[in-house]
């Protein structure tokens, strides 16, 4: 049985005051979730911070990024040991706005996903198409794509170790969310790759929705058999929200 997983990217949002306050929050309504695992993955530089307000609650901490590289000459770049060094369990992973702002490609995606492995941070995997690529009707091309790159470099085994989220690229931050059937067609068709090369691999991965998901259509999305939570962006930035989205599963 896959648990639910709830976790907030905060992106490049709120300040010292305001996520202090967020955590706070959090931290305060947490005992009302009682299906799901929660965690947030806050801008880097408030990282110590924010694990230091988690304490011993029951919150998981993820970063934004995490260098292919153990340390040296990477200017901007985080090394895993250093998030380790703050508690942190996760670490997002070829995010779209990654992907398409910064021009990460599938290989260096794959390179930070086998760097969080080796560290023993989970990658939160993001995968997922465009707009165009849904109208072209090549969506389950893309997101093979995507999942092969870590899988033809590591090993479907990897892919046991890590938190898969699809995110059509096209609800991230617009309002539009995919429906649940189109959200569970596609991970349902992830789950069938996966389960033809491994199933234990399969029935174990947990595979996050990611796309507008808020407290009013979370309970229907994550309902859907394949989907074993969500990535949140917007929704993850008020504490009353984001608590609504984990007790909604
Ligand atoms: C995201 O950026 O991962 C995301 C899902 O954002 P939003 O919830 O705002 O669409």
């Amino acid at each position: 049985m896959r648990r639910t997983l709830i976790a907030g990217n905060w992106k490049m949002n709120g300040s010292l005051s305001s996520l202090e306050t967020l955590i706070n929050g959090i931290k305060e309504g947490l005992a009302d979730v009682k299906n799901a695992d929660m965690a947030v993955c806050p801008p880097a530089i408030y990282i110590p911070r924010v694990s230091e307000l988690i304490g011993d609650a029951s919150i998981g901490l993820g970063s934004q990024n995490i260098c292919d590289q153990e340390s040296g000459a990477f200017t901007g770049e985080l090394a895993p040991s250093m998030l380790k060094e703050f508690n942190c369990n996760y670490a997002i992973i070829g995010h779209s706005e990654r992907r398409s702002l910064y021009a990460e490609s599938d290989e260096l995606v794959a390179r930070r996903f086998a760097m969080a492995v080796k560290s023993g941070i989970t990658p939160l995997f993001c995968i997922g198409e465009t707009l165009d690529e849904r109208e072209a009707g090549v969506t389950q091309d893309v997101v093979s794509r995507q999942l092969d790159a870590v899988i033809n470099t590591q090993g479907i085994e990897a892919l046991a170790q890590c938190v898969i989220a699809y995110e059509p690229v096209w609800a991230i931050g617009t309002g539009k969310t995919a429906s649940p059937e189109q959200a569970q067609a596609v991970h349902a068709f992830i789950r069938g790759k996966l389960a033809a090369l491994n199933t234990s691999v399969a029935d174990k991965v947990q595979i996050l929705y990611g796309g507008s998901m808020n407290a009013a259509n979370a309970a229907e999305l994550l309902s859907q058999p394949d989907i074993d939570g969500g990535l949140i962006g917007g929704a993850s930035l008020k504490a009353v929200d984001f608590l609504a989205i984990g007790k909604a599963a």
